[in-house]
């Protein structure tokens, strides 16, 4: 699959992420007008391909297309594999310099930095419908998680996975016998209900849902707090008990897993499989037309004009789609989204204190550090072969503190967590402050969306559904099967 960068005269800015960096030296792709092969085996996600430069991308010479899908993110990449399935010819329009939106990886200095900490929990059930699992090369983590809370780690385990472990684990201070018990009588809850029936469910917040089934406090501020607000990028538990639920039985379902090549490698797999020139990098559309007109017209920043003969998919973030189809019935934002910061250290492999593939959590209370991970006790692959990559997380945006401030406090309060003498070796790499991680999905929510804005026009994105992979993939499956049944051409 060849993707094909058109040059622009403005610089592309993503207001939803940021990253600053102890290093110059970044892998991650440019934005420079050159045509660019896309190889699946690097997570570097696109090589330039100096031999053949574009020298003059007449946007006239642009096919006009079936259909136009705008994003690159799971969403998008989703409904242009249900497009191609189907046939029908498409242009996949992404503004920035690589495809995955909020999915990407950056190799620096041969460290693999997912923009943000993310798993792939492999019980997501479009998923896997999309994915070949064994070309990601799925690495595992511990089925369960470390949690550091009075000063001393005590382990959490999945009683079908780590037996052991989870009996050991009845009498820590993290939750009572009961909390314990509580979460098997959870988990059969949720796995006795289809996942239509999680996602339509009765709602409340989680905290409230966590209060309502008896978990104690301590479980919900040691366990709950920091894993699924975590998750959702939300401390307060105020998100939905539907996507609650729903992860909950994912993950009972299945594994958290990271790709060997970096989270990256999951929309790689889904753009490799469409046809060449299908992508177009570097295209930011600024408006979408319909009325009057008898095929829709995408205007990109540059100028360019495109038209489609079928429809249009919008399938970016919810701000960008709210300002793209203003004026139009179309998504209403609510406050606040979810944001996060991800900080990077690396260390020498020999010298960091654990080797398990173990997540850790902050159920103390205290401090800014949310979760951390030696990613390279995961993945291997995401490190030089004799250094670890060092991962941790904090919720919310921290906009009035310097990375240099939030890196000097995490150090300081990993430190004690793990002993200063072992913390203070650690080298830092990089931040990445998300803005914009995930739409808030706080009650009322409705999962299940209408993609169809007005005939020829459709939406898809995780705000649609869920705010996960899966939801992402749900989304853009469905705007394109919403696009074919208005147009008739759904397949008997
Ligand atoms: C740090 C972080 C951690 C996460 N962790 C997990 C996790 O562990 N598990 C999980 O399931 N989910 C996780 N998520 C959520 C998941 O990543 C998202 O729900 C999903 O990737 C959203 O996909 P999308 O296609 O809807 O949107 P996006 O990925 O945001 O894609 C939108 C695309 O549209 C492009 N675009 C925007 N404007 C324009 C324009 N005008 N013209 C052309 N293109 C445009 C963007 O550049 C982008 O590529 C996490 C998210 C973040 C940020």
């Amino acid at each position: 699959m060849t993707i094909i960068t058109l040059p622009l005269s403005l610089p592309c800015y993503s207001p939803f992420i940021s990253l600053s960096s102890s290093s110059s030296s970044s892998s991650s792709s440019s934005s420079s007008p050159k045509r660019i092969r896309f190889n699946p085996q690097s997570s570097s996600q696109l090589s330039p391909n100096t031999s053949s430069p574009i020298q003059t991308p007449s946007p006239p010479s642009l096919p006009k297309t079936g259909v136009i899908v705008i994003g690159a993110g799971l969403a998008g990449l989703a409904a242009a594999t249900h497009l191609n399935s189907n046939d029908i010819p498409f242009l996949l329009l992404e503004a920035s310099d690589a495809i995955g939106g909020r999915v990407r990886t950056d190799i620096v200095d041969g460290f693999r930095l997912d923009r943000g900490f993310q798993i792939f929990i492999t019980a997501y059930p479009e998923a896997q419908k999309l994915l070949d699992y064994q070309s990601l090369n799925l690495q595992k983590f511990y089925s369960g998680a470390r949690i550091f809370y009075d000063g001393q780690f005590h382990t959490v385990a999945d009683p079908l996975r780590h037996f052991l472990d989870s009996a050991k684990s009845l009498a820590n201070p993290i939750g009572s016998v009961v909390d314990k018990l509580l979460i098997g009588s959870t988990r059969i809850r949720v796995l006795t209900r289809s996942d239509e029936d999680i996602l339509s469910a009765e709602e409340v917040p989680t905290f409230e849902l966590l209060n309502k089934l008896g978990f104690s406090d301590s479980i919900i501020g040691r366990f709950f707090r920091p894993f699924f607000g975590g998750i959702f990028f939300d401390r307060e538990l105020q998100t939905t008990s539907r996507l609650f639920d729903f992860i909950f039985k994912c993950l009972a379902l299945g594994d958290n897993t990271l790709p060997a090549n970096g989270i990256s490698a999951i929309p790689e797999q889904l753009a490799a499989r469409l046809p060449s020139g299908s992508i177009l990098l570097n295209s930011r559309a600024v408006s979408v037309d319909l009325d009057g007109v008898v095929s829709p017209i995408v205007r990109l920043q540059s100028g360019e004009v495109l038209t489609s003969e079928l429809g249009v998919i919008v399938a970016v973030e919810e701000p960008v789609a709210a300002q793209l189809l203003a004026g139009r019935k179309g998504p209403v934002q609510k406050k606040p989204v979810r944001s996060t910061v991800c900080i990077y250290f690396s260390a020498n492999r020999d010298e960091i204190p654990v080797n398990d593939p173990v997540l850790f959590l902050n159920g103390s209370g205290k401090g800014i550090v949310n979760n951390m991970f030696f990613a390279t006790n995961v993945a291997p692959s995401y490190a030089p072969p004799d250094k670890a990559l060092i991962s941790v997380s904090l919720i919310g945006l921290f906009e009035g503190e310097s990375d240099d401030e939030l890196a000097n406090k995490v150090v300081q309060e990993l430190s004690g967590w793990f002993g200063e003498k072992v913390v203070g070796k650690w080298k830092y790499l990089r931040t990445y402050r998300v803005g914009y991680a995930q739409p808030n999905q706080c009650p009322p929510t409705d999962i299940n969306k209408n993609p169809r804005i007005e005939s020829g026009l459709y939406v898809c994105g995780d705000y649609l559904t869920s705010a996960t992979f899966d939801g992402a993939l749900v989304s853009g499956r469905r705007a394109a099967e919403c696009l074919l049944k208005d147009r008739a051409l759904t397949p008997p």
